[in-house]
């Protein structure tokens, strides 16, 4: 397949990317915007790979992804381009509600003509993926877990874009048919991940011996999925997924912050023993930070549907994720 692919040198898109052009045939074209959560270096391993192209651009410009859509010839657009931190959408939502609304409108409409101007078997093969988080579905309380039928009640200003977007493309599949398919999923962690991020940020402020930051008393819970495991399953939904369809991804991991935070010390003492100046151990730098505004207190995922319908199953638990985690940290100064 050609795969046009959003948001490839984030996080979750850098290691789709490698996934795509180390464990397949297929070819990826990757449109991105080179934010500062962007980072190509984590593309190094695909950059020579004559499958491998990237377009330096945004998706708001509508004439830049008409050109795309004209020059590639996608079968499959996977879409993870956005901006994707709770706390800046709440200092500034802005680039929020351009790239997440605006910039998924503008690609739905470019997929929507070219889509249009195809016939036959090309026609009939593509598909729309649009990668979204579980943020959507707003808080849970001690106990429950969202599942595909769960109402949408975005508590942030990033999760409400998110939720926006959702909406957009399932109105694109109802009202024009267009053939759409859509993955809501938990935490992620791994390899690569923007240090403003709970893991990466308490890794690389422990090794510099700064303190570690925890709003309000790290009761909140989340449930943590591996980054490797997550692009399997945006894999299998792409490829295998009914059309129209949602399908929740989440690792049954449920911890507290402040579990993580500890969890994360617990290994630093072990695989960074020699410590920064003044640091005697590195549970000491933990520090409780007023609590974010509107704080959603638990995430928790049913991801019974992707494990029956798509045989998928996360590989990593939290434990063997968190070691990678950290020794990649570790080897990645
Ligand atoms: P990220 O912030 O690490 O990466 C986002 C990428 O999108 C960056 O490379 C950035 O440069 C690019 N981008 C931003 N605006 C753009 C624009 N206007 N045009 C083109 N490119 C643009 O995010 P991530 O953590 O990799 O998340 C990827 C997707 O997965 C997002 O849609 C996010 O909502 C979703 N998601 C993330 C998580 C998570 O835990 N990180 C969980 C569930 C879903």
């Amino acid at each position: 397949m050609n795969i046009l692919v959003t948001g490839g040198a984030g996080f979750i898109g850098s290691a789709l990317v490698r996934f795509l052009i180390e464990k397949t045939k297929h070819t990826v074209v990757n449109i991105d915007k080179l934010t500062y959560a962007s980072n190509l270096r984590s593309l190094a391993s695909v950059q020579g790979n004559s499958r491998y192209s990237f377009v330096h651009g945004d998706i708001c410009n509508r004439e830049l992804l008409d050109t795309i859509f004209d020059a590639s010839q996608p079968e499959l657009i996977m879409h993870l381009a956005a901006e994707s931190h709770v706390d800046k959408s709440i200092n500034a939502s802005s680039d929020f509600i351009q790239t997440n609304i605006i910039g998924t409108y503008q690609l739905l409409e470019a997929s929507r003509q070219y889509w249009d101007s195809l016939e036959g078997v090309k026609r009939k093969n593509f598909r729309f993926h649009h990668v979204s988080t579980d943020e959507v579905y707003g808080e849970l309380g001690e106990t429950g877990k969202f599942s595909e039928n769960s109402r949408y009640q975005p508590s942030s200003p990033y999760s409400a874009s998110k939720a926006s977007s959702d909406h957009l493309v399932n109105a694109w599949h109802r009202t024009y048919g267009l053939p759409t398919i859509m993955t809501n999923c938990s935490n992620n962690y791994g390899p690569y991940q923007f240090p403003e991020k709970l893991i990466p940020l308490t890794i690389l402020n422990a090794l510099n011996g700064k303190k570690l930051p925890i709003y309000g008393q790290g009761q909140q819970i989340r449930d943590w999925l591996y980054v490797d495991d997550h692009v399997k399953a945006l894999y299998a939904v792409a490829r295998k997924g009914e059309l129209g369809e949602t399908y929740n991804i989440g690792g049954n991991q449920e911890k507290k912050n402040i579990e993580v935070v500890n969890l994360i010390c617990d290994l630093l003492e072990e695989l960074a023993p020699l410590k920064p100046q003044g640091v005697n151990n590195y549970h000491d730098l933990i520090e409780c930070v007023e609590d974010r505004p509107g704080h959603d207190f638990r995430y928790a995922i049913d991801a019974g549907k992707i494990s029956s319908a798509l045989a998928w199953q996360p590989e990593e638990n939290f434990e063997s994720g968190l070691r990678k985690t950290v020794q990649w940290f570790l080897d990645n100064r």
